[in-house]
């Protein structure tokens, strides 16, 4: 590509409203601009390194097994209503209507085109297991959309679904999926870390994380010093628990969306925010009504929240029909053993209520106010939330330390959540019908961009690893007026196009100084300078890396670039 003739718009200034390097160099190497908040132009550079980007995800889901298709992202509401998120899913999900007032949802995900798509289709076992991804534009819109590309309201990912008639045929797909992932993020040089992911969930083989290791990351790991031990300890989405006496609260009705319904009535009840209280679901047990409330920029605890609203029916549900419902969704918080004179109990609490949902044994559950007994820790990974530096690692081996990061793939086994929603079923070997048993895996492919960035660049500019620069080579002569500079570098280029080499020429009539701060800023591997020595056949090699220079002849060029 010649650098006269594409656009590539650096800036000399570190952009003031940017407040990471990624997002900075991005923005001063001509790689994106901002469109409206949380909404990105790539440009051509930007573009080049996300395709190469698809390339590596695609070739790795492909040996994953999987096949690449194409999903709409303008979505019927119907569907979203037939899995219950048209509800749940709060404000991220962004809704458009037809000139029929028909209603939509922007693709935030697809697990309900999806199902839908393979319901239709596939009925026996005989067609299972199928696994399927595409790469497309994601709408959120996130309450905050932040740091570029890292936290976008629209941004390209690709998402996978798989579809088991077995839990173990699952497992396997989960596996081939998990070991891609790291191919994925180790070919884009990324230092990363897979983590268990719902620190809620005993056990925590269901859900993992990839975590690129980042001090602006939003996300804590707590990893083991010695072992593979690693878990995201982000708290579940929950607020607080809220108990009184049957008495003194009424129940709330249930209402087609609970997540608006309450929200003034529980804040100026609880004296708290109402972003605190998004969303909020009141159940009772034995006598005693509970509230929980539950924020709601977490998605599959939307699923559970839903599937719990439903179940529990709120005011009239009995407590093992809670306990049921609580216990088909472990993970989410239940009322079980909540002591009669907690009022507001913080999140500690709660993963000590999810615990007892998870099967554990209640007894060993007790609250001390806001505190929670932390000797009471059940089993390997029930009680992560508590984990703190300098522990003993959950599997007994090492001891705990902390680490940010930022999330740029997640898989997760979804079970039959979706296919019992929405009736997707098949036939197995026995002629009975069953739910499909799904998985969905997810990665940023924006975002991974932002994120490599942040782990490769210094104070000079971008440092691209190899395997996904936008190109190898950087040619600059230092003199376009010069004839011989001119006629060697042009020469230089079609010779290296046609070796296979991606090369950026810098023909544009700019001063030398210029050019120099520009390739450094947009940080391709090999810098290779035409000066005045091109007419003895020297040229001067740059590594963008180490920022060794030396001089080199021509003839020897082609051994040393291989
Ligand atoms: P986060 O916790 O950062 O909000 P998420 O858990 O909501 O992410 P998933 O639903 O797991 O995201 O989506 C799969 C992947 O899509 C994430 O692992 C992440 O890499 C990417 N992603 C999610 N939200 C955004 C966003 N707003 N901008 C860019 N990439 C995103
Ligand atoms: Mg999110
Ligand atoms: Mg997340
Ligand atoms: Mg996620």
């Amino acid at each position: 590509m010649k650098q006269s003739m594409t656009f590539i718009p650096t800036l000399r200034e570190v952009p003031s409203d940017a407040e990471v390097k990624s997002h900075q160099l991005m923005l001063r190497a001509g790689f994106t601009r901002q469109n409206a908040s949380g909404v990105y132009s790539y440009l051509p550079l930007a573009n080049i390194v996300l395709k190469k980007i698809e390339q590596i995800v695609r070739e790795e889901m492909n040996t994953a097994g999987a096949s690449e298709l194409l999903m709409p992202a303008l979505q019927q509401a119907e569907l979203w209503q037939e899995s219950g998120r048209w509800y749940s899913y709060g404000p991220e999900l962004m809704r458009v209507k037809d000139r029929h007032n028909r209603e939509f949802a922007l693709g935030a995900t697809h697990e309900e085109v999806i199902t839908s798509l393979v319901r239709d289709e596939i009925k026996s076992y005989k067609r299972l297991p199928l696994s399927l991804y595409q790469i497309q534009t994601k709408f959120r819109d996130e309450k905050r959309p932040r740091f570029g590309v890292l936290r976008g309201r629209e941004f390209i990912m690709k998402d996978a679904y798989s579809f088991h008639a077995t839990k173990e045929s699952l497992d396997e797909a989960y596996n081939k999926m998990f070991t891609a992932y790291q191919n994925i993020f180790s070919r884009c040089g990324l230092d990363f870390r897979a983590v268990i992911a719902d620190s809620g969930a005993i056990g925590g083989t269901d859900t993992h994380e990839f975590i690129v290791l980042s001090e602006i990351g939003e996300d804590t790991i707590a990893y083991s010093d010695t072992s593979q031990f690693a878990a995201n300890i982000e708290m579940a989405p929950v607020n607080a628990v809220y108990e009184k006496k049957t008495d003194e609260l009424k129940p709330l009705e249930k209402t087609e969306t609970p997540d608006q319904r309450t929200i003034e009535e529980i804040s100026s009840f609880l004296n708290v925010t109402k972003e605190a209280c998004i969303k909020s679901v009141l159940f009772k047990v034995d006598d005693r009504f509970v509230l929980v409330l539950v924020r709601g920029d977490h998605e599959v605890n939307d699923i559970k929240l839903k599937n719990l609203y439903d179940a529990t029916n709120v005011d009239l549900a009995t407590a093992d029909e809670t306990k049921e419902a609580l216990n088909c969704v472990p993970g989410f918080v239940g009322p079980i053993n909540v002591s009669e004179n907690v009022e507001v109990v913080a999140d500690h609490a709660i993963a000590s209520v999810v615990n007892g949902v998870c099967g554990a044994n209640e007894e060993q559950f007790h609250f001390q106010g806001v505190n929670i007994d932390r000797d009471t820790k059940v089993s390997q990974y029930a009680d992560l939330r508590f984990i703190q530096e300098g522990d003993v690692s959950p599997d007994g081996e090492g001891t705990i330390k902390f680490a940010k990061g930022i999330e740029v793939g997640h898989v997760f086994k979804l079970g039959t959540k979706y296919s019992e929603a929405m009736n997707a079923t098949f036939l197995d070997e026995n002629g009975r019908t069953q739910p499909m048993i799904m998985g969905c895996y997810g990665i940023g492919v924006s975002r991974t961009l932002a994120a490599i960035i942040e782990q490769h660049h210094d104070e000079n500019g971008i440092v691209w690893p190899n395997s996904i620069a936008p190109f190898q080579i950087h040619l600059i002569p230092v003199n376009m007026k010069n004839d011989s500079q001119k006629d060697l570098s042009e020469k230089l280029y079609a010779e290296f196009i046609e070796q296979g080499y991606e090369v950026l020429l810098d023909d544009r009539p700019e001063r030398v100084g210029v050019k120099f701060a520009d390739a450094d800023l947009i940080g391709l591997p090999v810098r290779v300078t035409i000066g005045k020595k091109a007419e003895e056949g020297i040229v001067e090699v740059k590594v963008r890396k180490t920022g060794e220079s030396f001089e080199v002849a021509l003839s020897e060029l082609q051994g040393l670039l291989k």
